[in-house]
């Protein structure tokens, strides 16, 4: 890389959260990449990679996230003076589609899930242009992984870290951090929603698998099967599973926006659980750092909308 890369991400702050460590019950610390100008952590890796398309000789940038991804790639691109083509299924929000389009990328839909519309996208590819994954790609997880760098500056030294896990591209870059920064040892807790847990289920089975369906509301999390790398870490590094309900998820959004004021999606809120409700998985720590990795696909009203829904759904 050239000495004058800039990179596309914000550097954001480490901050301890005195309402969080209240209710944990111990010294909670926030990355906070919900600042980061495309709302999430994704513009790390995805910024980083999208350079490197480019500099590869990239003429355009495809990719086929409805979310956080597609929007990373979106502002991505036009830092760079790339067209960006995004792909979404009719599920994706139309929110997530009118904030891909407001950074200048031309959005399709097409399909009934990520599935199909990840097959137009490939379908679509020339040799011009350069295929942005959204978690499945080492360049990616070499951008995440500067999150850590931060950290490490920062002067913070927690003895453990929590992030929200989707198809794990923020694992792997994380571990990839923790190992730079020589903390190599550094128990990560890796959180999904029921509905969205493919972490949780490959490690029952041994093996990568599939989740038949995402029934999940973290939208951001529903990769119905994590990255090989992932798998393979929780081999090689202390990485603990945990899974909470959608409730849990979206009743600690909530409350962050009003603690914090800061607007996560409930795929955040699943991290920031842990916290909230004293969980069992950081009982054992005294210091713990939350990856807020943010999202921009959500609104106070729909998170509001969600959580009458699920108190809905339990009742019933
Ligand atoms: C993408 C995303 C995740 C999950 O990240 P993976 O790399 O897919 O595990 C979590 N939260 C938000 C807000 C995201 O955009």
């Amino acid at each position: 890389m050239s000495p004058d890369f800039k990179p596309l991400h914000a550097e954001t702050p480490t901050v301890r959260s005195e309402v969080l460590s209240r209710a944990a019950g111990r010294q909670i610390w926030l990355k906070l990449e919900a600042l980061q100008p495309s709302g999430s952590f994704k513009l790390r890796g995805i910024g980083l990679a999208a350079r490197e398309y480019a500099r590869r000789g990239a003429r355009r940038l495809v990719c086929s996230s409805g979310g956080n991804a597609g929007i990373a790639a979106a502002l991505a691109g036009r830092q760079l003076g790339l067209p960006v083509v995004v792909v979404v299924p009719v599920s994706t929000a139309d929110r997530a589609r009118y904030l891909i389009a407001r950074e200048g990328a031309q959005v399709i839909v097409h399909g009934e899930s990520w599935h199909e519309a990840n097959e137009l996208a490939q379908s679509m590819l020339t040799p011009e242009d350069a295929f942005v994954h959204p978690f499945d790609d080492p360049l990616l997880w070499r951008g995440h992984a500067t999150l850590i760098d931060e950290v490490v500056r920062s002067g913070v030294l927690p003895d453990a870290v929590v992030v929200a896990v989707g198809g794990g591209g923020l694992l792997c870059g994380v571990v990839q951090g923790l190992h730079a920064a020589s903390w190599p040892a550094m128990p990560l807790i890796a959180v999904e929603t029921e509905g969205a847990h493919s972490l949780a289920s490959a490690l029952a089975a041994g093996h990568v698998v599939e989740l038949d369906q995402i029934t999940s509301v973290a939208t951001s999390l529903g990769a119905k099967a994590v990255c090989q790398q992932a798998f393979e870490l929780c081999r090689t590094h202390p990485i603990s599973s945990v899974v909470v309900p959608d409730r849990a998820a979206v009743r600690a959004a909530r409350r962050f926006l009003d603690d914090h004021r800061l607007l996560t999606e409930a795929a955040c809120g699943a991290a920031l659980s842990l916290a909230y409700d004293r969980h069992a998985a950081i009982e054992a720590y005294a210091s713990v750092l939350i990856i807020v990795c943010g999202g921009a696909t959500t609104t106070a009203e729909r998170l509001a909308d969600l959580a009458a829904q699920l108190e809905v759904r339990d009742r019933g």
